[in-house]
């Protein structure tokens, strides 16, 4: 089974995204800032983690530099998430090393397609 990090401080979002995830198939780990998200995505070693970029602490952007800098978690695909509104934000979210790129409200059918194409796409129920 998938693990997957969700780096996530709203939660509406937490709720759905969790609970849509965790029904595919997938388990869902929950970061509430950048920096327990870096520390969850060295302790946990999750496929994949989902970042939204505007967090408490440390936001998105320099959490995944840290993943990114990290010989530990470098390895990991970064999917960020942002507002459709923020403009700019995929070009820095790429910038700062992430693998792709999603803006909220989460549409899951589009982000599952992100998300299995991230992870080579091995299945239809999270993976084998
Ligand atoms: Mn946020």
């Amino acid at each position: 089974m998938k693990r997957i990090l969700y780096v996530e401080d709203n939660d509406d979002n937490v709720y759905v995204v969790t609970n849509r995830l965790g029904r595919a198939g997938f388990t869902v780990l929950v970061a509430r800032d950048g920096e327990q998200g870096v520390v969850m995505a060295r302790a946990e070693q999750p496929d994949l983690i989902l970042m939204d970029l505007r967090l408490p602490v440390i936001d998105g952007w320099e959490a995944t530099r840290r993943i990114k800098a990290d010989e530990s978690t470098r390895h990991i695909p970064v999917l960020a998430l942002s507002a459709h509104a923020m403009t700019g934000d995929r070009a820095r979210a790429l910038e700062a090393g992430c693998d792709d790129y999603d803006t909220k409200p989460i549409d899951l059918p589009r982000l599952r397609a992100k998300i299995d194409a991230l992870l080579g796409a091995r299945g239809k129920d999270g993976g084998a």
